[in-house]
C-alpha cells in the first residue's frame, strides 16, 4: 500500500520498473482511478514548487541604496548634519528612503507580475488515467500517476521510467551538463547519484528527443527541483540594456559631479564665502544635479509596458524584451499556426497507379498519433491539426477509424520529427501477418519508395501546392524488425498524396501589412514545401506577388559557403533548425535586431540567440517556451505585431521622461555653479531643490509612462539599433531649455530682491520658475520630434491630474506657513507668478520653434 512503503518513492531507480509500479499500486497501462488521484492529492497537494523569497527581498531592499548619486546624496546628508541643519539633512534621508522604497515596490511588483505572467503559460502533461491518455495541467500530478513524454516536454514531476524510444533529456537546469543524457529503464546501484540516475526523469528537466513512459515517484517540493529550489533563493536580477546603460551613466554623472562640486566649492571659498555657506552651495549642487527620479521612472515604465503587452496577449518573460522590441527590425516567423489557422482540412486525396484511394486514407488513420474519441455524431480526434485533418478525412469518406485501429493494432511506431520530416508505424493484420505505413514530406517518402514515377508526383505535388495546400504522401512496407533501424532502408510502395488546406489568419494579413509600413522586414521560416510556402506569402501578404517571391529552400542553404547571399530572401522553406541559428547571426551580423519564432525542442538555441525569440503559448513546446523571450498566448502573428507596437511605445515614454527630467538637473546646477562664481546669494537652496525634483519628478515625470502610443507609431521606420537614447536634437532641446531656466531663475530672483522682496520671497519666485517651465516643457515633451501642433496625440488623463496636483503643492509651499518654515519660503505677490508664467511661455515657443527649424531644415536638405 502507499506510504507504508517508502522505498518506492524515495530510491526508485534501485528497484525494477514493474517493482515501482506494484509498490505506488498502480498499472503502467491503465494508470491511477479518479478516486485515487483524489485521494492522493489531499495525501499529497498539488505540484508545485512555491518560490523561496527570503533572502532575495533583503538583496532587493539593499541594491536600491547601492547607486553611486545615492552615495553622493547621502554624502550631502552627513555635511548638512553636521553643519547642525535638522530640517535639510532629514528631507535628504527622506528621500533616500522615499527612492529606495519606490524602487523596491516597483521592482518586486514587475517580478510578481513576470512570475504571474510566467503561470499564465499553461503547463500540462499527458496522464493517463482510468485507462485513458488525457492532458491535465501538470499541478495536478500525484505520485502514482503514469504519464506520457514527448520530445520537447518539461519533465513534470521526478519519473521512475517504465519503457523507453530513443530518450534523452537535457537536465541542465539540475546538473549545468548542457549535453543530453541518453536515459534507460534498467535498475542502478543504490550508490548511484542524481546526475547518473538514467532511469529516471527529473522535474524542470527538458526532453530533448524520443519519448517515454513513466510513473511519477515525487511531486512539488518533494522533487529533486524542489529540493534545489529550497536551498537557493530566487535572486535573478530585473536588468535591462537600458538600465544597465543608465547605471553606467549614474557612475559618470557622480564623478562629474564630485568634480564639479570640488572646484565650486574651492571657488567660493577663495571668495571669501564662509565654509559653512560654501558647504551648501556645494550640497546644494549635488542634489540639484542628482536625477533622483530616474531609476524608479524606468522601471515603472518597463512594467507598465509588460501588463499592456500582456493585456494583448505577449507574455514578456524578461523586462529587456519590452525595450528590445520597439527596436526590432526583422521578424522571422513560421507559418503553420502563425500566419496561418492551424485548422487543417484534407481537400484532395491522389491516390497512386495501382493503390486505392482507400488505401491511402487507411494509411492516414494508421499511422497517425491523433487520440481519437467517439462523441455522439461519430469519431472526432485530438492533437496535431495535420493529423486529426487526416482522420476526419477518412471518416468523411465512411472508414471506422476505432475499428481500424482495433483490426490492425500498432506494434511499434518511429514518432513525427521536424528533422526527418516522417512518421512510420507497424501494425499486425487481421490474418496474422504485419504491415508498416509511412507519412511525410514528398521528397522524404519518395526517397524510400520503390518503383515509382516520382516525376509525375512531384508535378502533381507542385501543382497542390501552388494552391497553398500542405502535401503528404504515403508509402506502405513490410516491417522486419524494429521501425527506427528500417525506416531509412527504400523498400516502401508508394500508396498516394493527400493535400490539406490551412486558412491564413485573417488578423496576420493586417499585421504583415502594418509590419511593413514600420519599415520592419518579415520573413518566413518553414518546414514545409517550397511552393507551398510561397502561396501562403502571398495570400498573408509576405510578398506582393508569388512571382517577384524569393524563395530559398534548406538544400539550397546547404550547399551555399556563405549564408549571407541568401539571408535576403523574403521565404526559407525545407529549413533545419540549424540553419534558423545561422540565419539568426548573419542578419544580427548585419546589424539587425531580431525577432525569431519557433515552437519545436530543436528551436531553442535560434530562440536564445534571436534578440527576442517568440514562443507559442498554445501549439509549442515547453523547451521552446524556456528559451524565449517572450511567449504568445494565441500563436498569432498579430500579437508579435501589437507587441512591437507596444514596445515602441514604451521606449518612446523613456526617452520623454529623460529628455523632460535631464534639463531640471542641469539648470538647478547650472543655476548654483553660477551663483558661487559670480559670488551672488544663492537663488534656490538645497531642500527647495530636492522637492522641486521630488514633487516634479512623480506627479509630472511620472505622467509620462502613461502616454498614448503616437498615432504614427508603426508608420515611421525601426530606430537605428546604434542610435543613442539621447539624439542630436534632444541634448540640443536640453539645453536650450536649461538655458531658459537659469536666465529665468535669476532674472525672477533679482526682480524680486531689486522690487523690495525678501531673500525668501525671491527664492520661492525662483522655484515657482523652476515648477512651471517644467510644466510647460512636459508639453512640447509629449512630441518630442514634431511641433505639439503638428503631432496627432492620444488622450492622457493623468498628465492633467499630475498638473492639478503640482499647482496645488506650489501653492501649498508659497502661502501655507508650515511649508514655509520648512522649506525656507514666504509667500509672494501676483507678479511673482507672472514670472514664472512668461518663463514657462518662453520655454515652450523656444523648444516648438526649434522643432519647427530642425524639421524645416532637415526637409529642405
Ligand atoms: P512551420 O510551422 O515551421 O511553418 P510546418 O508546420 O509546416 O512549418 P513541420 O511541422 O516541421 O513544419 O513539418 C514539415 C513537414 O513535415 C511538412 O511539410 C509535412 O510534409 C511533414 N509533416 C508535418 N506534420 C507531419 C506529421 N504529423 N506526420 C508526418 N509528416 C508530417
Amino acid at each position: 500500500m502507499l506510504g507504508t512503503d517508502t522505498q518506492a518513492l524515495t530510491t526508485p531507480y534501485c528497484l525494477p520498473a514493474a517493482d515501482v509500479l506494484a509498490r505506488l499500486d498502480v498499472a503502467s497501462d491503465t494508470g491511477l482511478t479518479a478516486q485515487e488521484v483524489e485521494r492522493r492529492v489531499r495525501r499529497y497537494g498539488p505540484n508545485v514548487v512555491p518560490v523561496q523569497r527570503g533572502a532575495g527581498v533583503l538583496r532587493m531592499l539593499a541594491a536600491q541604496f547601492h547607486n553611486p548619486l545615492i552615495y553622493v546624496l547621502l554624502a550631502a546628508g552627513v555635511i548638512t548634519l553636521a553643519f547642525g541643519d535638522l530640517v535639510e539633512a532629514g528631507v535628504i534621508a527622506g528621500v533616500v528612503v522615499l527612492n529606495a522604497v519606490i524602487g523596491f515596490v516597483q521592482e518586486s511588483r514587475a517580478r510578481q507580475a513576470l512570475e504571474a505572467l510566467a503561470r499564465m503559460v499553461p503547463a500540462e502533461t499527458v496522464v493517463v488515467r482510468d485507462g485513458v491518455t488525457s492532458r491535465v495541467p501538470a499541478s495536478a500530478l500525484v505520485p502514482g500517476d503514469v504519464v506520457v513524454l514527448t520530445a520537447g516536454d518539461r519533465v513534470p514531476a521526478d519519473l521512475r521510467l517504465i519503457e523507453v524510444r530513443t530518450f534523452e533529456v537535457d537536465e541542465s537546469v539540475l546538473t549545468g551538463e548542457s549535453v543530453p543524457v541518453v536515459k534507460a529503464a534498467g535498475v542502478l546501484p543504490a550508490d548511484t547519484g542524481v546526475a547518473d540516475r538514467v532511469n529516471m526523469a527529473h522535474a524542470g528537466t527538458v526532453v530533448s528527443r524520443g519519448s517515454a513512459r513513466a510513473v511519477v515517484v515525487a511531486t512539488g517540493t518533494g522533487t529533486e527541483l524542489g529540493a534545489i529550489q529550497r536551498m537557493v533563493a530566487d535572486t535573478a536580477p530585473v536588468a535591462t540594456p537600458l538600465t544597465r546603460k543608465l547605471a553606467v551613466f549614474a557612475r559618470r554623472l557622480s564623478v562629474v559631479i564630485v568634480g564639479v562640486a570640488v572646484v565650486t566649492f574651492v571657488v567660493a571659498l577663495l571668495r571669501g564665502m564662509p565654509v559653512a555657506d560654501a558647504f551648501t552651495a556645494v550640497v546644494a549642487l549635488a542634489v540639484g544635479a542628482i536625477p533622483e527620479g530616474l531609476p524608479a521612472a524606468v522601471s515603472i515604465v518597463l512594467a507598465i509596458g509588460v501588463v499592456r503587452m500582456a493585456r494583448r496577449k505577449a507574455v514578456v518573460r524578461h523586462l529587456p524584451a519590452v525595450e528590445t522590441l520597439g527596436g526590432t527590425t526583422v521578424i522571422c516567423t513560421d507559418k503553420t499556426g502563425t500566419l496561418t489557422q492551424n485548422r487543417m482540412t484534407v481537400t484532395t486525396v491522389w491516390p497512386a497507379d495501382g493503390a486505392g484511394r482507400m488505401e491511402c486514407l487507411v494509411a492516414g488513420v494508421l499511422c497517425n498519433d491523433a487520440t481519437l474519441r467517439r462523441g455522439d455524431d461519430g469519431w472526432t480526434a485530438d492533437g496535431d491539426p495535420t493529423e486529426t485533418a487526416l482522420v476526419t478525412a477518412a471518416v468523411s469518406a465512411g472508414l471506422d477509424p476505432g475499428e481500424l485501429h482495433e483490426r490492425f493494432p500498432r506494434t511499434d511506431v518511429l514518432p513525427f520529427d521536424p528533422a526527418r520530416r516522417l512518421m512510420a508505424t507497424t501494425h499486425r493484420t487481421p490474418n496474422g501477418g504485419c504491415v508498416g505505413y509511412l507519412k511525410g514530406a514528398v521528397e522524404e517518402i519518395l526517397a524510400r519508395c520503390a518503383d515509382v514515377d516520382a516525376e509525375a508526383v512531384l508535378a502533381r505535388q507542385a501543382e497542390l501546392a501552388a494552391r497553398g495546400l500542405r502535401v503528404l504522401a504515403f508509402a506502405r512496407f513490410h516491417p522486419s524488425g524494429a521501425v527506427a533501424s528500417q525506416v531509412d532502408s527504400p523498400h516502401a510502395t508508394f500508396i498516394g498524396l493527400q493535400a490539406m488546406h490551412d486558412p491564413p489568419r485573417e488578423q496576420a494579413v493586417c499585421a504583415v501589412a502594418a509590419c511593413r509600413a514600420a519599415g520592419i522586414t518579415v520573413k518566413m521560416i518553414t518546414g514545409d514545401h517550397a511552393d507551398t510556402a510561397r502561396a501562403i506569402a502571398e495570400a498573408t501578404g509576405l510578398v506582393d506577388s508569388t512571382a517577384d517571391a524569393t524563395v530559398v529552400t534548406g538544400a539550397e542553404l546547404a550547399g551555399l559557403d556563405r549564408l549571407d547571399d541568401a539571408a535576403d530572401a523574403d521565404v526559407f522553406a525545407r529549413v533545419s533548425p540549424e540553419q534558423k541559428l545561422d540565419l539568426v547571426r548573419v542578419l544580427q551580423a548585419r546589424g539587425h535586431v531580431v525577432a525569431m519564432t519557433g515552437d519545436g525542442v530543436n528551436d531553442a538555441p535560434a530562440l536564445r540567440r534571436a534578440d527576442i525569440g517568440i514562443a507559442m503559448g498554445a501549439g509549442g513546446t515547453d523547451a521552446a517556451r524556456g528559451a524565449a523571450d517572450m511567449v504568445l498566448l494565441d500563436d498569432d502573428f498579430a500579437t508579435i505585431e501589437a507587441a512591437v507596437e507596444e514596445g515602441r511605445g514604451v521606449f518612446d515614454n523613456l526617452r520623454r521622461f529623460i529628455a523632460w527630467t535631464v534639463p531640471t538637473n542641469i539648470g538647478e546646477g547650472m543655476v548654483i555653479l553660477a551663483a558661487v562664481l559670480f559670488g551672488a546669494t544663492l537663488p534656490i537652496v538645497p531642500v527647495q531643490i530636492l522637492w522641486i525634483n521630488m514633487t516634479t519628478a512623480v506627479f509630472l515625470g511620472l505622467t509620462m509612462a502613461f502616454e498614448p502610443k503616437a498615432a504614427g507609431i508603426m508608420t515611421r521606420a525601426p530606430r537605428p539599433p546604434e542610435r543613442p537614447l539621447l539624439t542630436r536634437t534632444l541634448v540640443r532641446q536640453i539645453m536650450l531649455v536649461s538655458a531658459v531656466l537659469v536666465v529665468a531663475a535669476f532674472l525672477a530672483f533679482h526682480w524680486e530682491i531689486s522690487a523690495g522682496g525678501t531673500v525668501e520671497q525671491a527664492r520661492t519666485t525662483a522655484v515657482n520658475v523652476f515648477v512651471c517651465v517644467q510644466i510647460a516643457y512636459l508639453f512640447s515633451c509629449r512630441a518630442l520630434d514634431r511641433t505639439l501642433f503638428g503631432a496627432r496625440l492620444g488622450r492622457n488623463r493623468l498628465l492633467w491630474v499630475g498638473i492639478g496636483v503640482t499647482l496645488v503643492l506650489q501653492l501649498a509651499i508659497t502661502y501655507v506657513p508650515v511649508m514655509n518654515t520648512l522649506f525656507g519660503t514666504a509667500p509672494t505677490g501676483p507678479l511673482a507668478w507672472l514670472w514664472a508664467v512668461a518663463a514657462a511661455a518662453v520655454a515652450f515657443v523656444v523648444v516648438e520653434a526649434d522643432k519647427l527649424l530642425w524639421r524645416r531644415r532637415s526637409t529642405v536638405h
